[in-house]
């Protein structure tokens, strides 16, 4: 494939930004990435394992002369960031983003944007519970969606580059409002998380009465649940405080079906919980049939081999 853009930042090294890094190595998508974190230990990491073509210990050195640059960072930072290079950015240069959130930090960014750069927010629906610059691979975004929203009055051709930038990493790409986003990841991601650190919360609780029998004989459901609920703190309390709005309204509805469901439990409604079981089956089997999902039974996971 040929490259999209010539010199590419990565601001933040973690799961996101590494995958990205080794995504536009596999298809030659740019002449150079220079990369960016916070910490001295990453920046050491990722010289280390080679993770960028430079990595720079200064942000703005990172983000000079780039054409595209890639905010990668926790979603509660994304406008201190963009402060500390907004000075520095070549003007004609690209800004996206792949935070989970998109009103908030769109919000941020947008008011910040020099005169002459394009700010084009994103968020690839890919992901793994875990995090850091070890933790990325090429194959993250392969066959997954990657939503954009190019802020108003955004030149068609800068979006079109960005769209051919993630269909070179492997994804399929859509444009969606932002507000429509934030409600929709409320459903297919944001609630759930939230489900899961409870359950496994109250596993937690309870593992102190049962002298850890729940770790112990540790069920595919609960085992499913701390997968999810292993995912990193700082991202998800930064999920949940700038999605408030879509967050607490699906889980008013979630609080509503739990009701019902206890209450058919109560009352022995078989019917009630067969019909509900089909419907929600069928979720899974749609999910399985869009390529979003294996039909290997438990995840495809071998017993007795290490995933
Ligand atoms: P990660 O692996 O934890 O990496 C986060 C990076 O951000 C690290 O390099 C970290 O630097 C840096 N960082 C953290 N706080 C910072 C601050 N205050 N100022 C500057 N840099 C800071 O996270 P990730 O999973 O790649 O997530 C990055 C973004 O992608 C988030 O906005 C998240 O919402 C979004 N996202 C995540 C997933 C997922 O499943 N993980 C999926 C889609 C989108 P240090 O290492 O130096 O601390």
């Amino acid at each position: 494939m040929a490259q999209i853009y010539d010199r590419v930042a990565l601001i933040g090294l973690g799961l996101i930004a590494s995958s990205i890094f080794w995504g536009i190595k596999r298809a030659d998508l740019a002449r150079e990435v220079r990369g960016f974190a916070r910490s001295e230990e990453t920046r050491a990491t990722a010289r280390d394992i080679g993770l960028c073509d430079v990595v720079c210990d200064d942000i703005n050195d990172a983000v000079k002369g780039a054409d595209l640059v890639v905010l990668c960072v926790p979603v509660g930072v994304m406008g201190t960031v963009m402060k500390d290079i907004r000075d520095s950015l070549k003007p004609g240069a690209t800004i996206t983003d792949v935070g989970s959130v998109k009103r908030d930090v769109i919000d941020q960014i947008a008011p910040l944007l020099p005169e002459g750069v394009n700010f084009v927010a994103g968020h690839p629906l890919a992901g793994t519970e875990h995090s850091g610059p070890r933790s990325g691979f090429a194959e993250l975004f392969d066959n997954r969606w990657c939503l954009l929203m190019p802020s108003e009055g955004t030149d068609p051709s800068v979006t079109a580059q960005l769209r051919a930038f993630w269909e070179g990493l492997g994804s399929n790409v859509e444009e969606m409002d932002a507000d429509h986003h934030d409600l929709v990841l409320a459903v297919t991601s944001h609630a759930p998380h939230l489900i899961a650190y409870t359950m496994v919360g109250v596993a937690d609780d309870l593992r102190r009465v049962t002298d850890s029998e729940v770790i112990k004989y540790s069920a595919a459901g609960f085992r499913d649940f701390t997968r999810i609920a292993a995912s990193d703190p700082t991202m998800w309390r930064d999920v949940f405080l700038s999605n408030k709005e879509a967050t607490l309204e699906i889980l008013g509805r979630f609080t509503e079906e739990l009701f019902a469901l206890q209450r058919a439990i109560r009352q022995g409604d078989g019917e009630h919980l067969h019909d509900y079981f089909t419907r929600t089956r069928a979720i899974r089997r749609s999910i399985i049939d869009a390529g979003q999902d294996t039909d290997a039974p438990n995840f495809g996971r071998v017993p007795g081999r290490k995933p």
